[in-house]
């Protein structure tokens, strides 16, 4: 791959830019923990509790939402976020690999399952918002990355073009998804979460390393 040849870079937050072990603590630890203490069960019943309604979400963009699960666990995400946000840590030397796109002039778009308000969170954080040139959000479009609704949407709003574009996202269906839209430069972030195991990276292209990644780039 050429600099010259790529006009643009979609990059995933989490489990990309940042470390998903962020978001593996709040959801699968933080708020069960939170839920047994409010409802006054064992942590191990909130949990099962949780996962079991959680997964029943999975791909829809109601997985994502902090105002949804607000409502049904009567907890207030929001302020709960606030509570652990310091725990939210970039990834991979992500903001080096930042500042070598910005060097190359190549657009980047942030193409994000995070809802706005988490996002926001996050982003004043790590000090990103500097290098966007375009903030994503699913929520803005009702569909996850895991729909064709979202690609059809994302096409419709800028225009990319497609052969001149670069993906880089730590979910399979995502990459799927983004492939059947018609983008083929697509890579799987190998190591999305600093305190688990590399995921099996099957077919995929994958990346261990964003820096280097950008290396191999001429
Ligand atoms: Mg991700």
């Amino acid at each position: 791959m050429k600099w010259n040849s790529i006009e643009t870079f979609f990059l995933d937050l989490d489990g990309t830019l940042l470390d998903l072990a962020f978001d593996n603590f709040f959801w699968h630890e933080h708020l069960p923990y939170v839920y047994a203490n409010s409802k006054d069960i064992e942590f191990k019943k909130a949990k099962e509790d949780f996962e079991k309604m959680y997964k029943n979400k999975e791909n829809s963009i109601q997985w994502y939402s902090l105002s949804y699960w607000s409502k049904v666990l009567e907890i207030d995400l929001c302020s709960e976020l606030l509570k652990v946000k310091k725990k939210i840590r970039t990834l991979n030397n992500s903001e080096k690999f930042l500042q070598i796109l910005k060097e190359h002039k190549v657009s980047i778009y942030l193409l994000t399952n995070c809802p706005r308000y988490m996002l926001h969170v996050k982003l004043n954080q790590v000090k990103f918002w500097k290098f966007f040139d375009e903030i994503i959000s699913s929520e803005d479009f009702g569909y996850p990355k895991e729909t064709d609704e979202f690609w059809n949407l994302l096409q419709k709003k800028f225009k990319y073009k497609k052969t001149s574009t670069v993906f880089i996202d730590d979910s399979k269906s995502v990459l799927d998804f983004s492939i059947k839209s018609g983008l083929n430069n697509v890579f799987l972030v190998s190591n999305p979460d600093s305190n688990k195991e590399k995921q099996k990276t099957d077919g995929y292209k994958s990346i261990d390393s964003l820096v280097d990644f950008s290396k191999l780039i001429i």
